[in-house]
């Protein structure tokens, strides 16, 4: 066992503070990895704060993970010490399954999330990013490209490996492609990284905000057009118009009015996880247009590689606000306020 530091909470109600622990040995198959800078995801706050009614303490937060390989087991050959890595939000799953097969090990019984579940080296639960250093086997951990290996960029990276996953993965399900009117529904890190992956699949893309001091910010990112979705008259607009829409509100709201803005046939997925379900579907209105209300889970790793490899050939990073690790707290009340530019990343440095 190696001792690491890091930041955990203790309880549902408690602020992230230092926290000493250890990882596992490093296995044959495993990668460790000096962790340089971790995204700060809703769903840390969501966990941290028990809104899923799942969560179970000490938890170390965290999967938005970047560093560089400081030591490989003996049958690790893809990666060696030295490299730049990354890791999301899985550590492992049953790699035998229907989904594991297909390389969606997220949609797996049994996915090892990369902290608040049980390990199964160890039993105990897995620690995340908000550390140090991790361990992890080599099927989960991402190659990174030396393009993208200064401080700034290398910040900007670390957030792809959830909020850039999770909004690319939909988009390719759904072959978001030009020709196509794509609304995404939220400007926060999941949405702003929606906007960019849209416009750089050719996308014709409407951004709906509750926050109009955003919309600058959205049409630089690549949005076509914002709208206020608060404002019945701007919705009316775009009614009937869409082939595709992503909501990643992280908070309950009524469906109803993005689910007439979808054309016949046209779809709305689901990736916002909110704490308590969304108001009533009036299903009448996917029955007339035979629209789908839909759902998606972050990626596989297969399509987790393709995104970071898409992201550094066409120089699409998410846009950072750097924190230091003793920041968190107020950093989550911020994620809460939808006050964030558009992604917080922890410079572990800072961790003494
Ligand atoms: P975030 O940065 O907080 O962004 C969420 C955005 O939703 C906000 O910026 C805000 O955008 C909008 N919003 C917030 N409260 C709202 C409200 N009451 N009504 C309408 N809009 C509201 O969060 P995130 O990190 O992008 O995560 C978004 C959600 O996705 C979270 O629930 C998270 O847990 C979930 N998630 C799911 C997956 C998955 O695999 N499906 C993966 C990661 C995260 P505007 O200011 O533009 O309105
Ligand atoms: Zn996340
Ligand atoms: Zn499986």
């Amino acid at each position: 066992m190696t001792k690491t530091q890091g930041y955990a909470t203790l309880g549902a109600k408690k602020p992230l503070e230092p926290f000493t622990f250890e990882r596992r040995e490093l296995l044959q198959d495993d990668v460790s990895i000096d962790i340089l800078y971790c995204g700060v995801c809703h769903s840390d706050v969501h966990q941290v704060r028990d809104e899923w009614a799942q969560s179970v303490y000490p938890m170390v937060p965290g999967h938005e993970i970047v560093g560089r390989v400081t030591a490989v087991g003996k049958d690790v050959k893809k990666f060696k010490v030295g490299d730049l890595a990354g890791v999301g939000c899985m550590v492992d799953s049953c790699r035998e399954c229907g989904s594991c097969d297909k390389d969606l090990e997220q949609y797996c019984a049994g996915t090892v999330f990369t902290y608040n579940a049980p390990e199964k080296h160890t039993g105990k639960m897995t620690y995340g990013g908000y550390s140090k250093h991790i361990i992890v086997n080599k099927h989960f951990v991402l190659h990174i490209s030396e393009k993208m290996a200064s401080p700034e960029k290398l910040a900007a990276v670390a957030p792809l490996l959830c909020a850039g996953i999770t909004t690319y993965s939909p988009m390719r399900h759904w072959q978001v492609s030009k020709g196509h009117k794509v609304g995404v529904v939220g400007l926060g890190g999941l949405g702003h990284m929606a906007v960019k992956w849209s416009h750089a699949f050719g996308a014709k893309t409407v951004l709906f905000t509750t926050s109009p001091n955003k919309t600058g910010d959205a049409l630089r990112m690549g949005a076509d057009e914002v709208v206020i979705s608060k404002k019945a008259n701007e919705m009316q607009l775009h009614a009937g118009s869409f082939d595709f829409i992503i909501n990643t509100v992280a908070a309950s709201h009524d469906l109803n009015p993005f689910l007439q803005l979808l054309k016949r046939d046209g779809t709305m997925c689901m990736i916002g996880v909110p704490d308590h379900p969304h108001p009533p579907v009036d299903t009448a209105s996917l029955i007339f247009q035979r629209r789908s209300l839909a759902g998606s889970l972050i990626g596989g790793i297969k399509e987790t590689q393709e995104m970071l490899d898409f992201a550094a050939k066409h120089d699409i990073v998410c846009d950072v606000e750097m924190i230091a690790m003793n920041e968190i707290n107020q950093a989550f009340d911020r994620v809460v306020r939808s006050d964030v530019k558009y992604r917080f990343v922890i410079d572990m440095a800072t961790l003494a």
